[in-house]
């Protein structure tokens, strides 16, 4: 039987290819799921969209802190 030694594409350590192995070709499962939220994080990469309405100036100074919600008290 012939073991082939294959690198985890996560963490490069050198590991015996198992194709029982269901997280083949990583090593081990933490690996799998790093990788995969890898990628995942540079999917999320949320654009600066911030719409910076400045037509109307003169709300700009306008802290609406009348129209907060009052701290519970007991
Ligand atoms: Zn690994």
């Amino acid at each position: 039987m012939t073991k082939a030694k294959i690198k985890c594409p996560t963490c490069e350590k050198e590991h015996v290819y198992d194709s029982t192995n269901p997280f083949r070709p990583f090593c081990s499962e933490r690996c799998k799921m790093i990788d995969l939220g890898a990628w995942a994080n540079e999917e999320y990469t949320i654009p600066e969209s911030k719409a910076v309405s400045d037509f109307s100036s003169g709300v700009l100074e306008d802290n609406s802190e009348s129209g907060t919600i009052p701290p519970t008290m007991h």
